[in-house]
């Protein structure tokens, strides 16, 4: 999401003459999108701002924007006061008003449109934001505090945004929101508008992020069996394998209750690739818990796990003890082994089959389940090819163009 609004951002200075640049040395502007969904993150943008004293000493004239979710949290307030050099800041509540303190600050945009620009995940893979915010209340996470409660964004926005990526060339479009699957904008549901992107010319992939498992309905089932443009990939957070802890969590759903639908999602679409997040480590789970989730890696078959350890964001007295550092750092060691183990035993089922493949070099692309894919020769960035796959290492399977 923050990865989305930074190219959004990015496409706002363009429309006033900006360009991107890697060097801070050659910046005019910089802008520090935040992220507070763990402590850590919080810090590194704390300290990443406090470095760049030393910019704007050089640059006075330059432009210094914090902006994002820790922005949100800490406020325009306490972050003016502790880093005065700081010109603008722009909470995640406000993003989608950055134009106004950009015209704040550099004045209005003489264009009102700009070419789309993807930065992040690949020149042919575009996101497109279908809803802000998230109306759940999962006890350990900070989002719809500094995001706000849900909002969806009406389907001829999305559509509109999609369509003018895809001419740009996107041929992949990913749509985003806290709890994408929920989507429902007047009468149109998350399928429908699935349906509707799916139509748009030039679209030879869609995928979503994240979807919560509380909400696929048959509807979806029945899409996704049905339409090979939907990427047969699905990032589901489980978060822990313990029912008690999921309890605690407040998520919604049960160990079973997930695996049961993993089956169906599987079963709509066979060779479906998984991928998930989990946390270690939450206030009371005790070893048992925890091997609850070490098994779960197994039997989700997760392509991919990314691990966290717990991060108190919100106080909340009623939460058992906090599990101590030494634990959690054991606890996150044997999970990610687990993990690592698990995704060479998922991505060895996948040698000796045909995974279609949308080419980013002549060399490397990515398979509709996610993986990435390197051949030799004959790849056409921004086309799909059929590759046999022969092996794979680490988190990449290596084959042939059919
Ligand atoms: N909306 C998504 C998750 C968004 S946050 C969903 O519900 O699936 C992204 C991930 O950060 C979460 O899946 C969770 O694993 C992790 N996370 C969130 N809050 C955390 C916390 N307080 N400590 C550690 N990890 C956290
Ligand atoms: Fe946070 Fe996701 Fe739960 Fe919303 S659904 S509260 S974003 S973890």
């Amino acid at each position: 999401m923050n990865e989305a609004d930074s190219e959004n951002i990015a496409a706002a200075f363009r429309r006033r003459g900006y360009a991107l640049t890697e060097d801070i040395k050659k910046a005019d502007a910089v802008v520090v999108n935040t992220c507070t969904v763990r402590q850590k993150a919080e810090d590194k943008a704390i300290s990443q701002i406090g470095r760049l004293r030393v910019w704007k000493e050089k640059r006075p004239d330059g432009k210094l924007f914090v902006v994002g979710c820790a922005a949100q949290k800490l406020g325009g307030k306490y972050l003016k006061q502790k880093f005065p050099f700081v010109d603008e800041v722009v909470g995640a509540k406000a993003i989608e008003q950055f134009e106004d303190s950009l015209i704040a600050q550099l004045g209005p945009s003489p264009e009102t449109e700009t070419s789309h620009q993807n930065i992040y995940r690949s020149p042919q893979t575009a996101y497109t934001t279908i809803m802000r915010g998230c109306s759940l209340k999962c006890s350990y996470c900070i989002v719809p505090a500094v995001r706000g409660p849900a909002v969806c964004l009406s389907p001829d926005a999305v559509l509109a945004d999609a369509a003018d990526k895809l001419k740009s060339g996107a041929k992949e479009i990913v749509l985003l929101g806290q709890t994408v699957n929920s989507y429902k904008y007047g009468k149109t549901t998350f399928s429908e508008l699935l349906r509707k992107v799916l139509a748009l010319p030039g679209l030879q992939r869609l995928r979503f992020m994240s979807p919560h498992p509380i909400y696929f309905d048959d509807a979806f089932l029945q899409l996704l069996a049905a339409e090979p443009k939907l990427a047969r990939h699905m990032h589901l957070p489980v978060q822990s394998g313990s029912d008690r802890i999921l309890k605690l969590m407040r998520r919604g759903y049960t160990r079973s209750g997930y695996l049961a639908l993993l089956e169906r999602l599987r079963a709509a679409a066979p060779g479906l690739a998984v991928s998930t997040d989990f946390i270690v480590g939450y206030p009371g789970e005790t070893e048992e818990d925890f091997k609850d989730t070490l098994l779960l890696v197994k039997e989700g078959r997760f392509s991919l796990a990314y691990c966290f350890k717990y991060s108190p964001r919100t106080d909340k007295p009623e939460m058992a003890a906090a599990i101590s550092e030494t634990v959690m750092e054991t606890r996150l060691e044997k999970l990610l082994a687990a993990v690592k183990e698990n995704s060479r035993l998922v991505l060895n089922e996948r040698i000796g089959k045909i995974e279609e493949v949308l080419f980013e070099t002549e060399t490397y692309g990515r398979a509709s389940g996610n993986f990435a894919v390197r051949v030799k020769a004959g790849g056409t960035p921004g086309q799909m090819a059929e590759v046999l796959v022969s092996g794979a290492e680490k988190n990449t399977l290596n084959g042939k163009i059919q």
